[in-house]
């Protein structure tokens, strides 16, 4: 199996690019971002806890999406692996992703980390709010969710670095030349 953690800030491209490394590796690909907007527009009970946090930049607590990763790898089968994408966010998450893993015989293989700078971040957030209309895409949401970026998921780096799974991909410039720098991580692992 190969258990991919897509990592970057708010607006590197882990969407995209996930998607596409998914299809080509026959990975599941689990957004918690895209799970909880789901939620969200089903408005369950999850969906408006989750909203009042995703509205104003801030995480979901640890407990809601650890639970939901824990249901999905205990449950998708026909896969070759899967792609995490959003996910972990905290250094509690990771930890318990690796728990989860190893329960079910798994482990992670390698964190693809997109590096793209603030500003062209802050560029695409804006740009992609006004053609997606993602109400999180908006300036005010966009810096509380850079701060967040920077306090609780970049200690992630040290994480993954020490575990010795971390690859940065230089991740401004054409979506195709940066997928092809994973495709060579990526078939390294193969
Ligand atoms: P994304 O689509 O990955 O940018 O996620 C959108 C929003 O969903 C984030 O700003 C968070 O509020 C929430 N979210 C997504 N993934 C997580 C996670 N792993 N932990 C906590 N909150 C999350």
């Amino acid at each position: 199996m190969l258990n991919i953690v897509i990592f970057g800030a708010p607006g590197s491209g882990k969407g995209t690019q996930g998607g596409m490394i998914a299809k080509r590796y026959n990975l599941q690909h689990v957004s918690t971002g895209e799970l909880l907007r789901k939620e969200i527009k089903n408005a369950t009970e999850l969906g408006k806890t989750a909203n009042e946090y995703i509205s104003k930049g801030q995480l979901v607590p640890d407990t809601i999406v650890i639970g939901m990763i824990e249901e999905l790898i205990k449950t998708t089968t026909g896969v070759d692996g899967f792609l995490f994408d959003g996910f972990p966010r905290t250094v509690t998450q990771g930890v318990e992703l690796d728990k989860k893993l190893e329960e079910n015989n798994m482990s992670i293989s390698k964190v693809l980390c997109l590096d793209v700078e603030e500003n062209e971040l802050i560029e695409r957030l804006l740009n992609r709010g006004k053609l997606e209309g993602r109400a999180d895409d908006n300036r005010e949401t966009i810096e509380s969710r850079l701060d967040v970026y920077h306090n609780q998921t970049q200690p992630l780096i040290d994480f993954y670095n020490k575990q010795g799974k971390m690859s940065v991909i230089e991740g401004s410039g054409d979506i195709n030349a940066i997928f092809q720098s994973i495709v060579e991580v990526m078939d390294n692992l193969l």
